[in-house]
Formats: structure tokens, C-alpha cells, sequence
């Protein structure tokens, strides 16, 4: 299907007529125009104890409401000035939790003097019928509220409110939003509260957030679908978007030696929504669109405000589209920045996944084809298949095109000495920079360097790149590429991966003498040395298996952390205490408080992701998502572990994952419906079939047990004895788990005995016969198997 689309758009090209007709001005669309003037009216509806009901919101309003005039016959707005209260109990418990870290454990509730709401539902309707009469009002505060909340979502959201409402007065469908600015006096004066049926905001596919914006109180608080999904049981559907899913796009990229990047994209999408009237999509700010044209180069209004306000791109399209239905549009920008020049042919692609006109927040998965022009000095290496390449001139051109969808696209340019070598089906390439960028001519100025020679660490880049793909192979199934480039970035101390083309960060490309120079020496996680296999770890995790929201992002750091230690164990077999090591660095990164004086763990679950930070709990989910996502998905592998087949079951498992979702987001429900496919039956302790128990405790918990060992080795008439007392504790009566149990042998090798069944606060002693092995001591938990603490 999809190949078919492509060879239509192929045959049908684009009419040289394209901008005959003078293009629309941006932002010149008259109802965008109308809204985006709105001011409120000068007379008031009077209420006194309105009620509100936003699903678990209750507004209470006192006073005057001052409606905004109605827009195509729409009312989207209303201001209100008097005594109002809002309450709020999110429907389920981990949103209750991590709500009161706001409300330092009271029960929401909030009281403001003035609110603006927006919205496209009945909430005028309702305003109107419990309205007691009119009166003057305040024209003036209503008018002042008004003010300050566009300011605020302009300068400091940037959020683009009215091209978002724009779409719903265009649409013949009823429009289900509704937008609360609340200047609060108890726990922020700049909160508000989202209702979005495509999503609200941060937390979309999720329909409902709370979120405040006062500093030292910024974050999200709340987010969640509409309760009647939890009341109801409802499994929410994976979704490609909820604007709409991108099939295909054809990609033509230009980009200069100052890094200003010329483009143009034509985008094939289909409608995710009946009555989609305009459609948002992600673009850096900084690239300006110059026009956008529909299949028979009818040129479409399109809204891109300035770079550093609410510069959210969105097309109006000529008709509302029904669901299902698919179009193609053709947008041409360009703009300095989304890549910049970091000197001697150095370049930070600074846009990482909107230097194209992207779906908005979400893992969208499509085919492309795209042509990349720079100078014929350098190279240009993309995500995808390699094509051809060509000099023109004195432009180097390449193209890379798929035929399965990508999560994503990305490049990486510049002047690049080369490795090359294969492992199975797949072709590794490294390629590290010739020359030195700024930042490091500088600092070689400052510190004795040496001179910067990128040979040795690009050939360890390869290497290390070709052994963590044969692991990954191995233990998770193939991967759709066949090609992957291992490039050097700017960035000092992160990478990033695309499906492809890996960037490595800078500071791994120098020995360990220099970086301890720099200061950025070794983790006892072995940052330097797991870097590259975690990177190359995500064209599994994250691209061959994408994530449906950012409840399910954990997965993708979680499990590239886990691939690391994979990695680290094979790659150092005579150095078995780095795979120890970075087990004891993750579980002290999730139980070490920060300097907010909370430990990571107790912040919130997994399933929060990003939002776990917050200008109230500091910055918690690098030391959360990342760690103990790798946490959950070892304590499975250390569950499933068998003397005779180690890691057999744990590898069917992943593979069984990856191929059954590839090239797909996958949620947290679909990983559990497979490690319960592949669970042991000891692992059974609901005695459901289900692991519940576990996901409960881990995933969307924030369970953390203690452990003590106490144990002696009784020797008669040559028989061992072991005598063990395991207790338990911290943990709720319902708190499952199983513990395994090793033993060190009087050669010094570690044995794992079994695993012990624990469930509540308790204690079990138990005598354990070992015929003539001779062993030194006990061991609970050695390789760090179950994530919790122990008491000595
Ligand atoms: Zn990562």
C-alpha cells in the first residue's frame, strides 16, 4: 500500500505553476485573526454558585463572567471575576500522589479571583442558563485577565491556543475542549487546567492535565484520560496520533556551510479525526515556512507565529476531512539554527526531530525518501537505506529511502574520517570528524590536550558498535536496517540514536587521561564504556519498538540501560565486577536522595516519565526512567535465568517483543501481555497466570523492599548444612517477590541456590541440606536481582 502511494506521488510531481498565484500571508487566515483579537464583552452575566463539573474538576464560581464574542457563530471563551473555587481528585491514585506534592498533601483545593477559561464545548450554554442577570461587571480586570493569559501563552508556553480552537470553530464536528487559566492564591497564580479530546498537551494521547507554570512550582501535576475510562475499564487503543498519521514523506533538505537549513516536505497523511479542518505539526521555530500547497498546488493558509513566541505550525486545510481520509501537502521553509556550524566543517543538528514538518509529540511511523544537498567537500550520512550519492557542481548529493516506516529521520553531516566493517547482515560505518570543532580548539587552548586525534576512539566507536549489535542480535531478533552509522557529535557528554545513524558524544572520542584533565572521568556505572552500546541498544528500543506516549518512554531508556549491561558483561568476561558495578550505580541513582532531599523512587512510577521533574521534586527522571527501567526488565532476566539454559527464555521473550510489534510504539500493557506469554511458571505468585503482582510493584508503583540476611554453615560428618533467616520489610502485605539465593564456594565461585517466595513484612528461616559442597557463605540478591535495599 504504502509502495503504491509513493510511485503516485512520483508520477504526479509537482506543477511548475506552484507559486504563480501569490501565496497567503502567514497568519492572515480571517477567523485565526478574529480569535486571536478577541477581546471579552463589556457587559457581565451574573452567577452565584455555578457549578462547573470538567471531569474531576468542580469549578464554583461567584460573580461576573464576561463572555468572549462568538467567532463563526462559536462562543470559545469566557472571563471570570468574583470568588471562585475549584476542586480536584484525579481518578487514579498515582495522579492523587503526585498531586500532592503540590498541595504538600492537602486535598486540592484552590481559590482564585479571576480565571479565563477557553474552550469549544457547552460551557457558554451552561454559563447562560444558571446566569442570574447581567450587570457592569469588571470590563476592565476581565479585560486585563485576558491579556496576561495570551502574554503568558504566547511568551512563556508558547503555545498557540488559538490556532488549536481555530480548528475546532472551522470544523463541522462539536468541539470537546476546554482550557482553564487560573490565577490561584494557594498553591500557584499561574496554573491551568486542560481538557483536550486530542490530547492535552505534555500528557496527550491523555485528554485531561494540570499544570502550573509559577516558578519554583512548574510542572505537571496531574494527567490522565477522561475518568470515565478508568470507571469503565476501558483499554485505551495504541494510537499513530490523534491529529493524524503520517504514511510517507518525501523529503528534500539543502543545507549550507553556515548550517542554514533549505527544505521542502510533502507530507501524506490521513485524517485521525472526522471534521480534521487544520493540522499541527512540529517544526523548529527557527525554520520559517515560505508557503504550503495542497496535491493540485492550491497554495493553503498556514499559522507559524514568531520564532520566540507561540510559533506552533499548523495548515488549514481546504475542507474539513473525514477520518480515514488522506491527503498530501507540500511545505517549503527554510532557517538558520535547527542545524548550527560548530566550525571546521563541525555541525550540531540542533532540531532533532522536527527539521521536518513532524507529527506533533508522538512516535509516527513512516516511510521516507530524502535528498540531501551540501557541499561536495563533506558527507552527509541519513537514517534509512543508502540510495546513490553524487557530485553536482559543487554539491554532494545523496538519497536515503525506506520502504518499512521509520519512527523518525535524522542526519548527520560534516568532514569525517571513516571505519567500515560488517557484523552478519548488517554493515557497521564510524565516522568521526577530521577536524577540531570551536569548543575543542578552545579547550585545547586551556588544557595541556595534546594534540586531538579522533583515529583510535572512531576504530573503538566501530568495535564496540559491531559487538553490541551482535549481542542485541542475538538476544532480541533482527532489526529492519541494514546499515548504521557511528558519528561523532558536538555534544560532549550525551548521544542520541536515530534508526541509523547514531550520535556518539564528543568527549568518548578522548582518551580516559584527557577526560579525567576535563573532569568527566569514568562512572562506576562505566558511562564511557556502555555509552555507544546504549545508543546503539536504541534502534531496538525506541525505533524497532517505538513508545506509544510518555508513559511507555521508560521502556526505551529502561531497556537500552539493561542492553548496556549486556554489553558490559560480554564485552570485560574477565572483569565481571563492571556488570556488579553498574547494577550497585543504578540501584544508588534510584535510592540516593536528591538535592531536593527526595529519592528518585518515591517521586512517583515509571508510567510518569518526564514528569516526574518538577520545580517541587527537582530533576528525578534521568535517575528513574533510566536505571530502573533497566531495573524492571533485569529482575526479569534474573528470574527467568536457568543453570542449564541461562538466558534462553529471557531471549524469547525480547524477540517475541520486538517482532511482534517492529517498527510499531508498543505500550506498557503490550510489554506485560508478553512477559505473560513467556513468564516460569515460579513466577506465577498471583496464580493467575498474570504478572500483576510485579508490574504493580515496579511499573506503576513505587514499591521498595528491604532485605536482610542472617545465616550460618553447620558442617556434620561431612554434610553442609545452611542455615538462613531472610526477612523482609518496608513493604505493604500485599508485596510479592522472589529472591534469589546464591552461595560463594570455598573456590571463591558464586552459585545461585534458588529463590525464596516472599510476600508481606515477614521472616522465613529455613534449613537448606548441600550434601559435600563446600561453601564459604551466603549471598542474597548478588547480582543486584531484585531492586531494593538491604540492611546489614
Ligand atoms: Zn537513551
Amino acid at each position: 500500500m504504502r509502495v503504491r502511494v509513493a510511485a503516485c506521488l512520483a508520477v504526479l510531481g509537482w506543477p511548475v505553476f506552484l507559486f504563480a498565484q501569490t501565496p497567503p500571508a502567514p497568519n492572515s487566515h480571517p477567523t485565526y485573526v478574529e480569535l486571536r483579537a478577541l477581546a471579552p464583552d463589556a457587559e457581565a452575566l451574573q452567577v452565584k454558585d455555578l457549578v462547573l463539573q470538567k471531569d474531576a474538576a468542580t469549578f464554583t464560581l461567584t460573580g461576573a463572567v464576561h463572555l468572549l464574542p462568538a467567532v463563526n457563530g462559536r462562543l470559545t471563551g469566557a472571563v471570570f471575576v468574583g470568588q471562585g473555587t475549584m476542586k480536584y481528585e484525579p481518578p487514579i491514585a498515582a495522579e492523587r500522589n503526585m498531586l500532592r506534592h503540590l498541595t504538600r498533601g492537602e486535598p486540592f483545593e484552590e481559590t482564585f479571583e479571576r480565571a479565563v477559561f477557553r474552550f469549544t464545548d457547552d460551557t457558554a450554554a451552561q454559563i447562560k442558563a444558571a446566569a442570574t442577570g447581567t450587570s457592569a461587571g469588571s470590563p476592565g480586570d476581565a479585560k486585563d485577565a485576558l491579556k496576561d493569559t495570551n502574554q503568558a501563552l504566547r511568551m512563556q508556553l508558547k503555545d498557540n491556543l488559538h490556532a488549536r480552537i481555530l480548528h475546532d470553530v472551522l470544523s463541522p464536528a462539536l468541539g470537546r475542549l476546554f482550557h482553564a487559566y487560573i490565577t490561584g492564591k494557594k498553591y500557584s497564580n499561574r496554573m491551568a487546567y486542560m481538557m483536550d479530546p486530542q490530547g492535552a498537551g505534555f500528557v496527550a494521547p491523555e485528554e485531561v492535565q494540570l499544570f502550573s507554570w509559577a516558578s519554583n512550582r512548574e510542572g505537571i501535576f496531574a494527567g490522565h484520560h477522561y475518568s470515565s475510562v478508568y470507571a469503565k475499564r476501558e483499554r485505551v487503543p495504541t494510537t499513530a496520533g490523534a491529529w493524524i498519521d503520517i504514511q510517507h514523506q518525501q523529503l528534500s533538505t539543502e543545507i549550507d556551510q553556515g548550517g542554514e537549513v533549505i527544505g521542502s516536505a510533502s507530507t501524506t497523511f490521513i485524517a485521525a479525526l472526522d471534521g480534521l479542518s487544520a493540522v499541527p505539526l512540529s517544526l523548529f521555530p527557527t525554520l520559517r515556512v515560505s508557503g504550503v500547497t495542497d496535491e493540485s498546488g492550491t497554495a493553503l493558509p498556514f499559522i507559524q507565529e514568531d520564532k520566540d513566541e507561540d510559533a506552533d505550525f499548523w495548515v488549514v486545510l481546504p475542507k474539513p476531512l473525514a477520518k480515514g481520509e488522506r491527503v498530501t501537502i507540500r511545505t517549503t521553509y527554510k532557517g538558520k539554527d535547527a542545524v548550527t556550524a560548530e566550525g571546521n566543517d563541525n555541525f550540531y543538528p540542533v532540531a532533532r526531530t522536527n527539521w521536518y514538518p513532524n507529527n506533533t509529540g508522538i512516535k509516527d511511523y513512516a516511510t521516507y525518501d530524502m535528498t540531501f544537498t551540501v557541499h561536495k567537500r563533506m558527507r552527509l550520512v541519513a537514517t534509512g537505506d543508502f540510495v546513490d550519492e553524487k557530485v553536482e557542481g559543487d554539491r554532494y548529493v545523496s538519497r536515503w529511502k525506506t520502504d518499512y516506516p521509520l519512527s523518525v529521520a535524522g542526519f548527520n553531516l560534516g568532514l569525517f574520517k571513516r571505519d567500515e566493517g560488517t557484523i552478519g547482515d548488517y554493515t557497521v560505518i564510524a565516522l568521526a570528524n577530521t577536524l577540531s570543532s570551536n569548543m575543542i580548539t578552545s579547550l585545547s587552548r586551556q588544557l595541556p590536550i595534546g594534540s586531538y586525534d579522533t583515529a583510535s576512539a572512531n576504530r573503538l566507536a566501530l568495535s564496540e558498535s559491531q559487538l553490541a549489535m551482535q549481542i542485541f542480535s542475538d538476544y532480541f531478533g533482527p532489526i529492519s536496517l541494514k546499515r548504521v552509522h557511528i558519528t561523532q557529535q558536538t555534544a560532549c557528554n550525551y548521544g542520541q540514536a536515530w534508526p541509523g545513524v547514531i550520535y556518539i558524544p564528543t568527549c568518548y572520542y578522548w582518551s580516559p587521561t584527557i577526560r579525567h584533565q576535563l573532569g568527566i572521568e569514568q562512572t562506576e556505572g562505566g558511562y564511557w564504556d556502555s555509552v555507544a552500546s546504549h545508543e546503539v541498544a536504541h534502534l531496538w528500543w525506541g525505533h524497532a519498538v517505538g513508545w506509544n506516549s510518555y508513559r511507555d518512554q521508560w521502556m526505551s531508556e529502561g531497556f537500552s540501560h539493561l542492553s548496556a549491561s549486556l554489553f558490559l558483561q560480554a564485552a570485560y568476561p574477565k572483569e565481571p565486577q563492571r556488570f556488579r558495578n553498574f547494577w550497585k550505580a543504578m540501584l544508588e541513582q534510584i535510592t540516593e536522595k536528591n538535592s531536593q532531599g527526595y529519592r528518585p523512587n518515591d517521586v512517583g512510577p515509571l508510567t510518569q516519565g518526564y514528569r516526574l521533574n518538577s520545580g517541587r521534586t527537582g530533576s528525578v527522571t534521568s535517575s528513574l526512567i533510566y536505571p530502573k527501567g533497566a531495573y524492571v526488565l533485569h529482575m526479569l532476566r534474573m528470574m527467568m535465568w536457568n543453570r542449564d539454559t541461562g538466558d534462553a527464555t529471557f531471549k524469547e521473550l525480547l524477540r517475541d517483543f520486538i517482532a511482534t510489534h517492529r517498527n510499531r510504539p508498543v505500550t506498557t500493557e503490550d510489554f506485560q501481555a508478553v512477559v505473560e506469554k513467556h513468564m516460569l511458571p515460579e513466577m506465577n505468585l498471583d496464580g493467575n497466570g498474570r504478572m500483576n503482582w510485579f508490574f504493580r510493584q515496579y511499573v506503576y508503583g513505587t514499591a521498595l523492599p528491604t532485605y536482610k540476611l542472617e545465616h550460618s554453615v553447620a558442617s556434620t560428618g561431612g554434610q553442609t548444612v545452611l542455615n538462613l533467616k531472610i526477612t523482609q520489610s518496608g513493604v505493604s502485605d500485599g508485596f510479592k517477590m522472589l529472591l534469589p539465593l546464591y552461595v560463594e564456594l570455598t573456590d571463591g565461585r558464586i552459585v545461585r541456590l534458588g529463590s525464596a517466595t516472599m510476600i508481606g513484612n515477614k521472616t522465613i528461616e529455613q534449613q537448606v541440606p548441600l550434601g559435600q559442597i563446600p561453601i564459604k557463605r551466603a549471598l542474597l540478591n548478588y547480582y543486584y536481582d531484585v531492586l531494593g535495599l538491604e540492611e546489614r
